[in-house]
């Protein structure tokens, strides 16, 4: 057998979660020149870009969310595949030891956590042959956030602020357009998109992933879908959704499109949306030994530039500085806009939390208090303490997620335990919004994917409760010190979301005709 597979594809696994391919640094780099120091969307790209370094310094998780991890490998005639697919799921179980993968694979029927991402259709593991002798293997990490982003239309279709799509190259493009609206922050942009024009249901969202391994900077081989990226690119950033949906100059960092036949019936337009933290990577392996020969979408002979030539997130001093448990009269003195900086106990609490507090008691005291929409990365690990020994928790990673699946929940979870405030990204609804009005609360959205930055504010995890959910979705309870997030839904009934997407929807009309 391969003496070094194993290895090979662990090797790959955590430098694909640990460190953004250059392309996707470029392109980010890029999107921080563009917007204008001070404004939101700086600052967020300021922290995504101080956390892209930090997790190659680290070798940390660049977001919590290592995502659904699909192999896309091709082998030489006559590989023995069963036993390629074992020594991956392996790679993948030790990668997941080691805190490089969050354990993400959760049966669909009891919710329970496997704990080593390994169950029925997890990981994806697709086998391909060629011609070559040499073995190839390219791994993308994609996150629920911007999975959950993902569109699909049959079209003709009519769509809001667009009109018509009509089975043409136009129509597909609308199509496009609308995904990128309607992902708004939610799939923590500036994202990329892969599209698929045609194939069937199944084959079309595929396809519109394997977009993704196209390099940002190509062009399309097709000089048709090679213009309609361009006429994408050129037009998508004028949404003016900016990053994480504050509102800002760079709304997309790439568009790659294929095309698949399809049945006369059908006309389908597949979207797969990747965040920033858009992690995918690829290696050629020798066929005798499995040893890496070569990385795919970087030059190991290059060094990697940081993204930041400066500090990073500095305070402004304009900052407002709260200390949970929070009261009433400091919630409504917020506004939407403020950069408050949190220090304090905090909870997390995600989708199993949310249900479970519906018809149970919660096992913490929760007035007052600030609720954090995050799935960590959490280690146990032997802790030395005044001559004692003992194990303890520690949080590697701890970005924010995607809050608006706890919409029919929060509001009723505000009224019933007094939470004060409510971390997470990309906004959540008018039920929400008027709980916060009634009941005086806030929401703040703190930085998606920013896992490194945000594990460094959290100074101590000082228990955990409901772990029988499983690591991501238990509830920690963690003390934190200046952890910054932005108000954007105040006690007032103001929402920044509901702001942006009502002008870029305006935006969107503009440039769809
Ligand atoms: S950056 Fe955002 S969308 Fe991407 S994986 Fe992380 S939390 Fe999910």
């Amino acid at each position: 057998m391969l003496p070094s597979f194993a290895d090979s594809v662990l090797q790959l696994i955590i430098r694909t979660s640990t460190d953004l391919p250059p392309d996707v640094r470029a392109a980010m780099k890029t999107a921080l020149g563009s917007e204008p120091t001070g404004t939101r969307s700086s600052q967020a790209l300021t922290i995504i870009a101080q956390n892209i370094d930090l997790a190659v310094d680290t070798e940390g998780a660049i977001c919590q969310d290592t995502g659904m991890p699909t192999f896309e490998i091709k082998v030489p005639v006559g590989a023995n595949q069963i036993w390629m697919r074992q020594q991956i799921r392996e790679a993948v179980a030790e990668a997941t030891r080691r805190g490089k993968l969050r354990p993400n694979s959760v049966d669909s029927i009891t919710g329970s956590n496997s704990g080593d991402n390994l169950g029925p259709g997890t990981p994806i593991i697709h086998f391909d042959q060629w011609d070559e002798d040499e073995i190839e293997i390219k791994l993308i990490l994609k996150g629920g956030g911007c999975e959950n982003t993902n569109a699909q239309y049959s079209v003709p279709v009519e769509l809001p602020h667009l009109g018509r799509a009509d089975r043409t190259l136009d129509g597909v493009r609308k199509c496009i357009l609308h995904a990128v609206w309607q992902a708004q922050g939610k799939g923590c942009s500036p994202g990329a998109v892969g599209v698929s024009v045609g194939g069937d249901r199944t084959s079309g969202y595929l396809h519109a992933k394997e977009q993704l391994f196209r390099s940002l900077d190509d062009v399309n081989p097709d000089p048709r879908l090679a213009a309609l990226e361009a006429s994408i690119m050129a037009s998508v950033n004028k949404l003016e959704i900016g990053a994480m949906g504050f509102g800002g100059k760079v709304t997309l960092i790439g568009c790659k499109i294929g095309a698949l036949n399809r049945l006369p019936a059908s006309f389908f337009v597949s979207v797969a949306y990747d965040c920033w933290a858009f992690r995918r990577l690829g290696v050629h392996l020798d066929s005798s030994s499995g040893a890496i020969t070569k990385w795919l979408y970087r030059d190991p002979a290059h060094p990697i530039i940081p993204m930041l030539d400066q500090a990073g997130f500095t305070r402004t001093g304009r900052e407002v500085t709260l200390k949970a448990p929070l009261t009433d009269g400091q919630v409504r003195s917020l506004k939407v806009g403020d950069v408050v900086l949190l220090s304090g106990p905090m909870f997390t609490g995600r989708d199993a939390v949310h249900s479970y507090l519906m018809t149970h008691e919660s096992p913490v005291d929760l007035r007052g208090s600030v609720l954090y929409h995050c799935g960590p990365v959490v280690v146990k690990e032997e802790v030395v303490k005044a001559g004692t020994s003992g194990s303890g928790w520690r949080v590697t990673a701890a970005g924010p997620t995607t809050s608006i699946r706890e919409e029919p929940y929060q509001g009723e979870i505000i009224k019933r335990y007094g939470v004060r405030a409510v971390i997470g990204k990309g906004g959540m609804g008018a039920n929400t919004l008027a709980a916060m009005k009634e009941h005086g609360a806030v929401y703040l959205n703190a930085i998606g994917g920013a896992a490194q930055f945000y594990a460094r504010a959290i100074k101590q995890v000082d228990g955990v409760s409901l772990l029988e959910f499983g690591t991501p979705e238990a509830m920690w309870h963690l003390t934190v010190e200046g952890f910054p997030a932005i108000v954007t839904m105040d006690a007032h009934g103001n929402s920044l979301h509901q702001d942006i997407e009502r002008e870029s929807g305006r935006h969107l009309e503009a440039i769809g005709v």
